[in-house]
């Protein structure tokens, strides 16, 4: 936590963004930040989460241990820097805090688990997984991990300071910040897609650490947390009559809340604002619509022009938010060669190169220009700060 300037901040709400009848979940969750503690619009939050207590609890059982137990851990090297070394520790919170237990194993982690394996005929399935396409298919898409393995082979001898060590570190998750501190003031919101469904490795329901963790806080409770500002100039012009596309569908929409509740304080202010576009997509507008009151309104009362697209609503014509920009490119490459500014939030396997994709199309093709062209224009936006990214995988 020192590593990254990290702080406790209070939850004070935490609340359900999505209907009754979806089958998913996404959280908003408001935060109160430390004296000293300030951000703008379009920064992130980071969140150091907490493992969950079942997954511990599969650990401290795999290897017999007792959740009472406290230890002092020694040693040296860069491999285990980040296990807290040299002083007492509890079981629980070592497990807890420090390490990743749901990440696919690694293939050297395979080839240990292999070694401390007595069973040759578990020893050679083992080794099965270690060949390239197998440990693909088998073990990294499927993401097992390496708890799960030892699991699954309980001839595997490796000792809990051997587990301990191969893990790696437990990761902060970052979250765009949906909020601005015009609005909130000493506050600021997240936007969180949790992560929930069927594990890909076929045991079980598979849970994201931070989202479950994050979803899990009440309001008194506190966070570990801390703040940093996105190097790619994903923040509001600083002339607020600038135009400004906003393309961020899902919980992509998050950092665009913060943009729309600055706008309408600048306005409140007296300040005289550009054109701005929201386009946001979900699946279905009564399942997964999420900030749909507030995005409404701020479309009536003209801080935002709002296209929404929904992908699941007519089953023949499943709508993204592509879609939409393509219906609008004449305005679009207009506001762009004006100065406008674009952002992109959200997905960034697929959403986020096929949005690209449609505005170099729509570039080419009103223009008379070559793809080359058309790329080179894009990078050229990029680099001149008028278009700005903050994209996710996973
Ligand atoms: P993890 O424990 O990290 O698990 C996620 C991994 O599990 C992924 O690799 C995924 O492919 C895999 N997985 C998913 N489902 C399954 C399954 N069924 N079986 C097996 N494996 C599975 N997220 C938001 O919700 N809102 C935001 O505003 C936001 N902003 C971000 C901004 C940035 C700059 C970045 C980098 C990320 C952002 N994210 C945001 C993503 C966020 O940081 C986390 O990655 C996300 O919440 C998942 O974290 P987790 O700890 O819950 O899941």
């Amino acid at each position: 936590a020192e590593s990254y300037d990290a702080f406790h901040a209070e939850v004070v709400q935490n609340r359900e963004l999505q209907r009754p009848d979806s089958p998913r979940s996404t959280r908003y969750i408001e935060i109160k930040l430390p004296e000293g503690a300030d951000y703008q619009e379009g920064d992130h939050l980071g969140v150091l989460p907490r493992n969950p207590t079942a997954l511990i609890q599969r650990v401290v059982e795999r290897f017999r241990l007792n959740t009472d137990d406290h230890l002092l851990l020694e040693g040296g090297g860069r491999s285990i820097a980040h296990l807290p070394l040299g002083r007492p520790i509890s079981l629980l919170d070592l497990l807890g805090y420090s390490v990743e237990l749901q990440e696919a194993a690694s293939r050297s982690q395979l080839r240990e688990i292999m070694a401390y394996t007595t069973c040759p005929p578990h020893k050679k399935e083992l080794e099965a997984l270690l060949e390239e396409e197998t440990y693909k298919s088998e073990v990294l898409h499927k993401r097992v991990s390496m708890l799960e393995l030892i699991e699954k082979y309980p001839a595997c001898e490796m000792p809990f300071d051997r587990f301990l060590e191969l893990l790696p570190p437990l990761k902060p998750r970052y979250y765009s910040i949906s909020s601005s501190p015009k609005a909130l003031g000493n506050r600021l919101s997240i936007t969180v897609g949790v992560v929930e469904g069927p594990a890909r490795s076929g045991h079980g329901q598979y849970r994201g650490i931070a989202s479950n963790y994050l979803r899990d806080r009440q309001p008194g409770e506190s966070v570990v947390v801390f703040l940093r500002r996105p190097g790619a100039g994903f923040e509001l012009p600083a002339d607020p009559q600038t135009p400004i596309i906003m393309v961020g569908p899902g919980t992509g929409v998050a950092p665009f809340i913060g943009f729309l509740q600055a706008r309408e304080a600048l306005r409140a202010e007296g300040a005289k604002l550009g054109e701005a576009h929201l386009y946001f997509g979900c699946r279905k507008p009564e399942e997964d619509f999420i900030y749909k009151q507030e995005l409404e309104g701020y479309d009536r009362s003209g801080i935002v022009k709002l296209h929404t697209a929904f992908s699941r609503q007519d089953p023949l014509a499943k709508q993204y938010v592509q879609h939409k920009l393509n219906e609008d490119r004449e305005t679009i490459i207009s506001l762009l060669e004006q100065g406008g500014r674009l952002y992109i939030c959200g997905d960034g396997t697929r959403m986020a190169p096929d949005v690209e994709t449609t505005i170099r199309e729509a570039y080419r093709a009103i223009r008379g220009k070559t793809e080359e062209e058309a790329v080179a224009w894009l990078n050229d936006l990029l680099f001149k700060g008028q278009y700005a990214k903050d994209v996710w995988t996973g």
